[in-house]
């Protein structure tokens, strides 16, 4: 069997439920890339068993801590458990999660539903491996009409993984309707951001629609998530991306179910301060940003970069209107998302409740203990008069 042995630091961690163990605290390898290895602490005692990465900072993700090897009947049982659980939620909507790495016991694999098709990705040189039998596995429990391997994410490449886009099972075409609540999509799950939608975002939409009213300005809105789920409730929506094919796709959505949306291409940063010199006014904003902490470098130009946007939300806000504001960075706690959104909210010199404080939908599950599961912060917040 490959071993790979660990500090008593890695050892603390694993006991205390973790999961990974860093380069730093891997004593002695002897196993091959991408191998399911046993791992053992000091004096040899066997902790359980991990897959095995040679290139990775977390080089060791665990499975099991039982003294039997792994074998493809744990990713069996535990990839029946995931789509089971995400069976029970009665989900309204064909796109949705099935798989969640880390918070489903799964390391490294996220499995998403579009419709008949499932849209996987491999982030780890061990899921890489048993890419085959996991595909067997998924089309054995789920019989999807098409697999697509969306592996290009960079991640992929601090692995010493290859990115590549490739279909494993069946055949997956380039639009695939799917529904989200009453909206309708066509998501291109080769060439659309993630792996084609925002699934995490979905239980916010819904609840953000319930305050929706008056005018509305969507802001970050990609294929028009917000848009199109809180629309039909407000007299007028616009909406900016800065990107041109984001905005062409809502653009097709919006036509599709018949919302009005004022579809803008621009720099959210700028088109808000542009706003603001027209002394434009909304009744319902949001504010859906990309990730802009990727690392602990980038904490404090993020913190500035999310504090700017909601400064400016808050000022367009019409008292009585309703801020919706995300965080996906996973470097911006909740702690720290709200303390800078309080910032934001004494700078504009306005008054903020907490109407709702939520997070990603409950298909992208959370693990105690986990942080790095926790990544979206979504806070819905009315300003008072
Ligand atoms: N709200 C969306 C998801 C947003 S993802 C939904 O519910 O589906 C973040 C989006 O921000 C991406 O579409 C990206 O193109 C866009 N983006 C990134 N930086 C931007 C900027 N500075 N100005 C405008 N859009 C930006």
């Amino acid at each position: 069997m490959s071993t790979v042995s660990i500090t008593k630091r890695g050892e603390d961690r694993i006991r205390n439920g973790h999961p990974w163990v860093y380069r730093s605290d891997v004593a002695k390898v002897s196993a091959a890339a991408g191998a399911t290895v046993l791992v053992t602490g000091i004096r040899n005692v066997p902790l359980g068993y991990a897959l095995y990465s040679d290139r990775s900072e977390i080089p060791l993700r665990m499975l099991t801590r039982g003294r039997e090897e792994p074998t493809l009947e744990l990713w069996r049982t535990r990839l029946d458990a995931a789509v089971t659980y995400r069976e029970s939620l009665n989900i309204d909507a064909t796109a949705y999660r099935l798989v969640h790495g880390e918070a489903d016991r799964l390391p490294g694999l996220v499995v998403d539903r579009y419709g008949d098709y499932l849209v996987l990705q491999a982030l780890v040189q061990g899921v890489d491996r048993l890419l085959p039998d996991l595909t067997r596995l998924l089309v054995e429990r789920l019989q999807p009409a098409g697999i697509l391997a969306r592996n290009d994410p960079r991640v992929r490449l601090l692995e010493g993984l290859e990115q590549t886009v490739a279909v494993l099972h069946g055949s997956v075409p380039e639009g695939v309707a799917i529904t989200e609540g009453r909206v309708r999509y066509v998501v291109d799950p080769y060439h659309g951001q993630k792996t084609g939608l925002f699934l995490d975002q979905r239980e916010n939409r819904a609840a953000a629609a319930a305050y929706a009213r008056g005018r509305l300005l969507d802001c970050f809105s990609y294929h028009g998530g917000f848009a199109l789920a809180l629309g039909p409730r407000c007299e007028e929506t616009i909406a900016i991306d800065a990107s041109e094919e984001a905005i062409a796709r809502l653009r097709a959505n919006a036509a599709r179910n018949g919302v009005a949306v004022d579809a803008r291409v621009g720099n959210v940063f700028d088109e808000l301060r542009g706003l603001e010199r027209l002394r434009e006014r909304f009744d319902t904003i949001v504010l859906d940003p990309p990730a802009f902490a990727k690392n602990k470098a980038s904490i404090v130009k993020a913190t500035s970069g999310y504090k700017e946007i909601n400064l400016r939300a808050l000022k367009l806000l019409n008292p009585g209107g309703t801020l919706v504001t995300c965080s996906c960075s996973y470097n911006v706690g909740e702690a720290a998302f709200a303390e800078l959104v309080y910032e934001a909210a004494v700078d504009a010199r306005v008054h903020v409740t907490v109407v709702e404080k939520r997070m990603q939908g409950r298909d992208h599950p959370v693990l105690l203990g986990v942080p790095e599961t926790y990544y979206l912060k979504c806070f819905i917040l009315r300003k008072i008069a």
